[in-house]
């Protein structure tokens, strides 16, 4: 999700994908998203909820520089309210039948809206490194972690290396 707007990831340009649609059902295949885990979109994604699944992403990246005010709009223009959907119930925060990106954006923005809610905002976190614009979730037990994934932290590792070499 995180990739379907941001310029640079990795220290790399990221171009969109050109098959939006293609690459978010890869990533719904690869994280194994099930019924009941939030997102549950009832019917296939159209090449439109991608594109609307890319605004969406753009408007949640704000949250994650702690950007409170975007993140109480997008709770309003999505329609998040607590309720209870399926058998058995599950708790949701979207309304039945609302629009696959609708639904995903009331999960993940009342997802976001908790994490600060509860004094943990600083857990939103974005990437440190150098070129990388890739936001996350720190899940450390004291909320150090500084770098996306594996390939930025030795990125960073080693450019703070060439520059003691250099000093
Ligand atoms: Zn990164």
């Amino acid at each position: 999700m995180n990739e379907l707007h941001v310029t640079r990831a990795r220290g790399r340009p990221v171009t969109p994908p050109a098959d939006r649609r293609a690459a978010l059902e890869e990533a719904i295949a690869r994280e194994d998203w099930t019924p009941g885990q939030g997102w549950t979109p009832d019917r296939a994604l159209t090449d439109a909820d991608a594109d609307r699944l890319a605004e969406v992403a753009a408007e949640l990246h704000p949250a994650f520089a702690g950007d409170v005010t975007a993140l109480n709009q997008a709770l309003v223009r999505h329609a998040a309210v607590p309720n209870l959907h399926g058998d058995p119930p599950v708790l949701a925060f979207h309304t039945p039948g609302a629009e696959p990106a609708d639904a995903w954006a009331a999960d993940a923005a009342t997802a976001l809206a908790m994490v600060i809610g509860v004094g943990q905002g600083r857990r939103l976190r974005s990437c440190e490194a150098e070129g990388c614009e890739l936001v996350f979730f720190d899940v450390t037990r004291n909320a150090s972690r500084r770098f996306c994934g594996l390939p930025c932290q030795n990125r960073a590792k080693a450019s703070a290396y060439r520059a003691r070499r250099r000093a």
